[in-house]
């Protein structure tokens, strides 16, 4: 059985003196939570003012990004050990935002600005490895743009970036991943992806993955949904049988919307 998992991305949002507070109101809030796995992913600057706050609660912490490499000449950038000693469990990566797109809904976006931060399928897929072998727990991204949907080219993007994001990987680096399909329409724009579609997505990826790794490999991997979920879509999104969780931005900024979240996941995943 997989455990449903509720990952909030706080982004480029809270000073520490917030990120505490929220920190705190989360970790209070989703106490009495059951059979739901909580997880948040604090800016950097953040993640042991965090980690003070949750360590010795269920709440686990998550990176935002990492670069693959141990230390070095590479201003900004951030180490998987330097996550590991602030705390971190696990790291979110290859992120629509960090794939460069910024939430772009259509082909008008300045295709310059589309790389800027530089993530790509090549770039994801070696993180995903560094991460496992450092001991972090990846969750990794991939969705489709508004233009690729509107061609009906959902499917074969999705199932490209998975493919490509898991290329190399053995059956036992598999074992900690997490996928998040975060259709890059639905990412901040309050636009939610209805549940059937994304179920339907979701069990696309799993069958990649049996495809690539094995059937029970794919069976135990939990696959979550991300893409304006909030406390009024929630229920759908968590009642289908892909769906193992969500990646949560704009809603998991607020200890009582994201509780909700989580109670709803253990609820539904428990029924
Ligand atoms: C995200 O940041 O991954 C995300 C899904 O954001 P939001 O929930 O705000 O759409």
């Amino acid at each position: 059985m997989r455990i449903p998992m509720m990952a909030g991305n706080w982004k480029m949002n809270c000073d520490n003196p917030a990120a505490v507070e929220l920190a705190k109101g989360i970790v209070e809030g989703s106490a009495n939570a059951l059979g739901c796995e909580v997880i948040v992913c604090p800016p950097f600057t953040a993640l042991s003012a965090v980690n003070d706050v949750t360590k010795d609660s269920p709440v686990s912490l998550g990176g935002q990004n990492f670069f693959w490499k141990a230390d070095g000449a590479f201003t900004g950038e951030i180490a998987a050990d330097m996550l590991l000693c602030c705390g971190c469990e696990y790291v979110i990566i290859g992120h629509s935002e960090r794939r460069g797109r910024f939430g772009a809904t259509d082909e008008d976006f300045a295709e310059e600005l589309q790389s800027v931060f530089g993530d790509n399928d090549a770039t994801v897929s070696i993180k995903l490895k560094a991460a496992v072998d450092a001991g972090l727990k990846p969750i990794a991204c991939c969705g489709e743009l508004l233009s690729e949907r509107e061609k009906g080219m959902t499917d074969a993007i999705v199932s490209d970036q998975v493919r490509a994001m898991l290329d190399g990987c053995s059956e036992e680096q598999l074992h900690s991943v997490t996928i998040a399909y975060e259709p890059v329409w639905a990412i901040g724009t309050g636009e939610v992806c209805e549940a059937d579609e994304a179920n339907r997505v979701c069990g696309l990826i799993r069958a990649v993955v049996a495809e690539v790794a094995g059937q029970e490999t794919a069976d135990n991997m939990r696959i979550l949904y991300g893409g304006s979920v909030k406390p009024d879509n929630v229920e759908g999104l968590m009642a289908q049988a892909e769906i193992d969780g969500g990646l949560v931005g704009g809603a998991s900024l607020k200890a009582d919307s994201f509780c909700t979240l989580i109670e709803v996941a253990g609820r539904a995943k428990r029924a």
